[in-house]
């Protein structure tokens, strides 16, 4: 028997906004395709660009190649433009690719850079490092990268605080991954200056404001909704934080899911109410595919919260800028 929507369940969805691609995802996507259109075909990417799938298959469709480290680009191609992915890179990266003579586009979003610099500003004023993060991430891997191997240590947990010990005589001074949960971090960041009263905060926070945005919205929705979907994927940092988020905000059932084929329906039975953002690297025409999978099975009506307006945009690099028309030239 066909079903009706007369007989289907009804269902609020609360959509958050500000949801999905932060300013810096969009300047690293359009970096890639501009390079494409520029330079033509094939254009490699360390790494994924962004932390989204279906983002990096649609880029390898238009002749995007995606390597993990610069010697997997074979030697007929050393001609080829290579981009940095938005998460920032070691600077033994962009030094190796000037010794092969290779032409690089850095797509690091610059709050990330801007994390990049302090790092080097404490090193230069004779302080010793911190980076409050997770292990393995990329943009930590960058970060830590900006100094000399060994001199930063990497601080995830309250635990780590107390087991710290300085490595110098140095002032101490910490910086942050940009996509960490906020309250983890305010933690975190507690407890080092109970243990070191003099360490040196950044000027202005190192999470982003996308980061901290997208969380604050989750925190407004996720305590009166039945259940939250967090569209992002399973190594998006940002993403993996919103999840955490609605979940400690008292929200039974919060998911991080890519498609709306991943749905596990069963999470979803005898729900009234669904909470639905996505990460900074998950575009908004997959929050549109989730919307019309529960759409099949739901009498659906979208509301949005919003709980703070985003206007920021960055410039793209100096050698693309001639891509664009000066009216649509971006700031920041
Ligand atoms: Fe930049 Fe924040 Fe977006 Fe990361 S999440 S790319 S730091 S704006």
């Amino acid at each position: 028997m066909t079903e009706t929507s007369a007989n289907k369940p009804t269902l609020t969805i609360r959509l958050c906004a500000p949801r999905g691609f932060c300013a810096g995802v969009d300047r690293a996507i359009q970096i890639v395709e501009l390079a494409l259109e520029k330079y033509g075909r094939p254009v490699y990417v360390r790494h994924e660009i962004v932390h989204n799938k279906f983002v990096v298959d649609g880029l390898k469709a238009k002749g995007a190649v995606f390597v993990e480290e610069l010697e997997e680009i074979p030697a007929e191609h050393v001609d080829r433009p290579v981009i940095f992915s938005a998460h920032g890179v070691p600077k033994s990266v962009p030094e190796d690719a000037q010794a092969r003579n290779m032409f690089y586009l850095d797509a690091t979003c610059p709050l990330v850079s801007k994390v990049h610099k302090e790092a080097e500003i404490h090193f230069r004023r004779d302080r010793e490092v911190l980076l409050i993060g997770h292990a393995g991430h990329p943009e930590v891997i960058g970060t830590m990268g900006q100094l000399p191997v060994g001199t930063v240590t990497l601080i995830e947990t309250e635990e780590d605080v107390e087991a710290f010990q300085p490595k110098s005589d140095l002032p101490l001074a910490y910086i942050t991954q940009t996509t960490l949960s906020v309250d983890d971090t305010a933690g975190i960041v507690a407890a080092l200056q109970a243990r070191f009263p003099d360490i040196v905060a950044p000027h202005k926070e190192d999470i982003c404001y996308a980061t901290t945005n997208r969380q604050e919205a989750v925190k407004h929705v996720a305590p009166d909704v039945d259940a939250m979907v967090v569209v992002g994927a399973p190594n998006s940092s940002n993403s993996q934080r919103l999840r955490e988020v609605a979940e400690r905000a008292g929200c039974r059932v919060s998911v991080l899911i890519q498609r709306a084929s991943d749905i596990n329906w069963q999470d979803f039975e005898n729900i009234a109410s669904l909470g639905l953002t996505a990460g900074a690297s998950a575009p908004e025409t997959l929050v549109e595919e989730i919307i019309s999978a529960f759409s099949e099975r739901f009498e659906v009506t979208v509301e949005t919260v919003r709980t703070a307006e985003e206007t920021i945009s960055f410039n793209l690099p100096r050698e693309l800028r001639d891509m664009i028309s000066p009216a649509s030239a971006a700031t920041g």
